[in-house]
């Protein structure tokens, strides 16, 4: 019996989701530990850094910034601080609803927005349980964290893991991080984020107080949760021109191969 994350994934959902391939195969993940994390914001300028992005919005997710330390106020100003950026899901929503398959999820890890393939419908957008998506509005293209999957695939870590001044994140295997997790959370007496939320993926928090103050979000445990792609949005596509012919035309395409994909867009 299969007992990677992606092979019980496909087994489950079929071809639900897009799956590839990065490099060995074998999924990692990020590790924040609330109870290290300062605030300074090295790990977002890092992600700046390292995606050459301008220096605006520190305090929200834009296109140009991918990762915030909530809550967004100056170091100093707050006891407790936590990551909010994509968790990397295994059942990744955003994926599922893509009527055009620009997501994928990679086996190591990595859920990646494909900036040629995206058409702008911002169904991921409104699917997302963490609201981490946002659109270029230049572009007109969906936006998010990678997992740097072009450092990934390097086997190299995460910019923002690396650039953190006291430790505060790690990045492994799933199973090493896993470990990690549990020991730091017994270590501290605080409790793991994460694993379970929305079936689990490839961030986890160890945090201490409740996620209420962290402003961390209350997740169910239910794989591929039921998603809030508004009705009105997805008709206006079926019968407007909005985002163009072309995508049309893929998305229906992938849903005559994909029937399954469809159901869950439209039924879920
Ligand atoms: S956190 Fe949101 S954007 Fe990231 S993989 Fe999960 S559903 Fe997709
Ligand atoms: S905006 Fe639409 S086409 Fe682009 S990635 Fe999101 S769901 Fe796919
Ligand atoms: S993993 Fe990479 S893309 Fe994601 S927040 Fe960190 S530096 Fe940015």
């Amino acid at each position: 019996m299969a007992t990677n994350p992606i092979e019980i994934l496909k087994q489950r959902y079929g071809n639900l989701v897009p799956t590839a391939r990065l490099s060995d195969g074998k999924p990692r993940s990020i590790l924040f530990d609330a109870t290290k994390c300062i605030g300074c914001r090295h790990c977002v300028q890092a992600c700046k850094d390292w995606n050459e992005h301008d220096r605006t919005s520190l305090y929200e997710l834009s296109p140009t910034n991918w990762i915030t330390m909530e809550p967004p106020v100056l170091e100093g100003l707050s006891p407790i601080w936590a990551r909010n950026s994509c968790m990397h899901c295994d059942f990744a929503a955003c994926a599922a609803v893509c009527p055009v398959e620009a997501i994928t999820k990679y086996e190591e890890g990595p859920v990646v927005i494909n900036q040629q393939a995206c058409i702008g419908c911002e169904y991921c957008i409104h699917a997302c349980p963490w609201e981490v998506i946002t659109k270029n509005d230049i572009t007109g293209k969906a936006s998010k964290c990678t997992m740097c999957s072009d450092r990934v695939s390097e086997d190299k870590q995460p910019f923002c893991v690396q650039a953190c001044p006291v430790g505060a994140m790690d990045f492994g295997l799933t199973e090493e991080i896993a470990g990690k997790a549990r020991k730091q959370a017994e270590a501290v007496g605080g409790y793991i984020y994460g694993e379970r939320e929305a079936g689990g993926g490839g961030v986890v928090y160890v945090l201490k107080e409740s996620t209420e103050k962290y402003g961390v979000r209350n997740i169910g445990a239910a794989k591929f949760p039921k998603h809030r792609v508004p009705l009105g949005l997805m008709l206006k596509d079926l019968f407007t021109p909005r985002c163009g012919i072309p995508g049309k035309l893929r998305a229906l395409y992938l849903a005559i191969i994909h029937p399954k994909r469809l159901m869950y867009r439209y039924f879920s």
